[in-house]
């Protein structure tokens, strides 16, 4: 039976000694270890002088002593492990009484060591079954339960980190394990190492001695304990990769040497319809008889264990099968099927095609939009230069025009002046004549020299009109503006032209008020003299001739009306607008009465120089009306 015990208590010593080896190695860096490493230490000393109590070594109260100091430590480094673990919730959870408190227990723990020592604490050794077991003061009774009294402290630390731990959830499940372990741990130790010793380790009210098993507990749990922390610390790469399959959302199934699926995860379930526990450890190819008949392809795809990556075409959607090899040391270990869901993407890649195709079209649209643009832009250019050269051409004949027209005005300036003295000489000449100064005249004489005077006349007013062109040409007309009457207007161009009105026999009716206006008398005579002539001129023999003065308003301002009307033979409507131009003659329909079309022009300029306005109405073959406008 001691040997027993002595294992027990060896097994503990051996398997603390190897934790804190394992911890002080891989967790010596964090509190968390460094609280766990302080732990093991007081259990190893705790388990030394138990396995030496047990061997029934020579001296037990020293070996006890060595226990009892194992066991002194036990709460102020569980405290600590307690308010360092786990690390990141603790690290939230710290508060300075943690600190006080810590310093106390570690300060008792220590104030107990002398006392211990002076054999204070315990009074001497028994021998039970199990070995030597010692007998505690009553002072060690007041530690023990002081040691449960932190055991509450300890529990109470665990389950604020139960609470706070939770938005965290890896510390959660460490805190879970580890609390629990420890609780259970110090309860079943409390019971038969505290509680059990003070009646003297039988279970009360009957015959059963236990004996102390809290090396044993507490082994179990350290060992539970450094499993957590390394599950959680050092995630084992298995459980890494499982989950890293599992989380993946693509199908993943890894098949062995033998063909058999060695694992599947929910992507997998969910194409295949099977849950992946069924299948794992059956060979690939008996898979066919169970997924959904749409899978089926898949499987014999698959099944091969081809190295080949292909899509293939679902009613669910596009998977892209990839199937690899997995190879270790040059041996083949197995395969990995990928099962890869690309419909997302092939409809992606479909869409860009079709992009690219219609940007393509619109490309080639385009290419021959600007094609033809640069077509026409050289048809343009040509047009441009054609119009140039005909613009050049055009510059040149204006150029050539204009040259003729000044030599024209040049010569004409001159006729007219070279003309016009020896006229004037000839009819002063001719007016003294007739006056009978050189003689009296026969009868045929002066109706001889009537009509050369006649002649010698017209040819005058026709260089007076051709004076007056050139003069508007030229832009110098002046304007000797003064107040006039209409009516010596209008009635001294009718006395001028009597004679001429009597011989064609024409009935002249004049209508003038007597209205004053502002003109140059002499130039408003020479335009109603040009109409009246022209009037008679232009009526067959014994036609009528109408004057009319008129006071009327154009567009707010007032003006006066004058009107030439004849019973002659017309303008025709398409003629109308030119006859005002200079040189201008309507045709060959009056030969006989030909002038120099420059009568009107003079009309024109003449009155357009005073502000006024000058219009013809006419009907062939029924006369014409003659307006013009004077602002008064
Ligand atoms: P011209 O010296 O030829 O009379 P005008 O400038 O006075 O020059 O007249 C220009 C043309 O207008 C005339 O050649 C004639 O054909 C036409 N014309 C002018 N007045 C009349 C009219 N009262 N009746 C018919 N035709 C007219």
């Amino acid at each position: 039976m001691t040997n027993i015990y002595v294992l027990i208590s060896a097994i503990a010593l051996l398997i603390n000694v190897l934790l804190v080896i394992f911890v002080s190695v891989t967790e010596r860096k964090n509190t968390v270890g460094k609280t766990l490493v302080l732990l093991f230490i007081s259990l190893i000393i705790w388990d030394v002088g138990e396995l030496m109590r047990r061997l029934r070594l020579d001296d037990p109260l020293f070996w006890s002593m060595v226990e009892c100091m194992g066991v002194l430590f036990i709460p102020p480094t569980f405290y600590h492990f307690a308010t360092a673990f786990p690390e990141n919730t603790r690290l939230k959870l710290k508060r300075a009484s943690q600190k006080y408190l810590l310093a106390a227990f570690y300060c008792i723990s220590i104030a107990f060591l002398p006392l211990l020592l002076k054999g204070k604490l315990i009074s001497g050794v028994e021998l039970r079954f199990w070995g030597y077991e010692y007998v505690g003061t009553p002072l060690l009774t007041a530690f023990l339960f002081y040691f449960i009294g932190v055991m509450f402290v300890v529990a109470f630390e665990f389950l604020r980190s139960y609470k706070f731990s939770k938005d965290d959830r890896f510390e959660f499940l460490q805190v879970r394990a580890v609390a629990s372990t420890a609780l259970v741990v110090v309860a079943l130790s409390v019971f038969t190492d505290i509680l059990l010793p003070l009646n003297k380790n039988f279970i009360p009210l009957t015959s059963v001695q236990v004996p102390p098993l809290a090396s044993a507990f507490t082994v179990a749990g350290a060992t539970v304990v450094a499993c957590v922390l390394l599950k959680y610390r050092f995630l084992p790469s298995e459980v890494m990769l499982n989950n890293l399959v599992k989380s993946i959302e693509d199908g993943f199934i890894v098949i062995d040497r033998f063909g058999r699926i060695q694992l599947a995860n929910e992507p997998v379930e969910e194409l295949f319809g099977v849950e992946s526990k069924k299948i794992v450890g059956k060979p690939l190819k008996d898979l066919e008889v169970m997924v959904k008949d749409e899978a089926k392809e898949l499987i014999r795809i698959v099944s091969e264990l081809k190295e080949l990556r292909k899509p293939v075409e679902l009613p669910s959607g596009v998977l892209e099968v990839i199937v690899s090899p997995i190879m270790f040391k040059d041996a083949l270990l197995g395969h990995l099927i990928e099962l890869r869901d690309i419909s997302k993407l092939v409809a992606r890649e479909k869409e860009l095609e079709e992009k690219t195709r219609a940007l393509e079209r619109q490309t080639e649209e385009l290419k021959a939009t600007v094609r033809e643009l640069m077509d026409a832009r050289k048809a343009l250019l040509n047009i441009l230069e054609d119009v140039d050269a005909s613009k050049r051409e055009l510059a040149e004949a204006y150029e050539r025009l204009k040259e003729l027209d000044e030599m024209k005005d040049n010569f004409m300036m001159i006729a007219i002046h070279e003309l016009g003295t020896p006229l004037t000489i000839i009819r002063g000449n001719m007016d003294m004549l007739l006056s009978g100064v050189f003689g009296e005249l026969s009868y045929e004489q002066q109706e001889r020299l009537l009509v050369i005077s006649e002649s010698v006349n017209r040819l005058i007013k026709l260089l007076d009109d051709l004076r007056a062109v050139m003069t508007i040409k030229e832009g110098q007309l002046r304007l000797d503006k003064k107040e006039h009457s209409t009516k010596t207007l209008v009635y001294d161009v009718v006395r001028d032209l009597n004679a001429l009105l009597r011989q064609r026999g024409h009935v002249l009716r004049v209508s003038v008020p007597d209205v004053k206006v502002v003109c140059d008398g002499e130039k408003i005579k020479s335009a109603i003299f040009n109409l009246l002539e022209n009037a008679i001129k232009f009526t067959p023999e014994g036609g009528s001739i109408e004057i009319t003065v008129e006071e009327i308003s154009e567009s707010g301002k007032d003006y006066v009306r004058f009107c030439v009307a004849d019973s002659g033979v017309g303008i025709p409507k398409d003629k109308l607008d030119r006859i005002f131009e200079a040189f201008y003659e309507v045709g060959s329909y009056l030969s006989h009465k030909k002038g120099m079309g420059v009568g009107l022009f003079v009309v024109r300029s003449v009155v357009e120089a005073h502000g006024g306005r000058v219009w013809a109405e006419s009907e062939v073959g029924r006369g014409s009306r003659f307006f013009f406008t004077l602002p008064k």
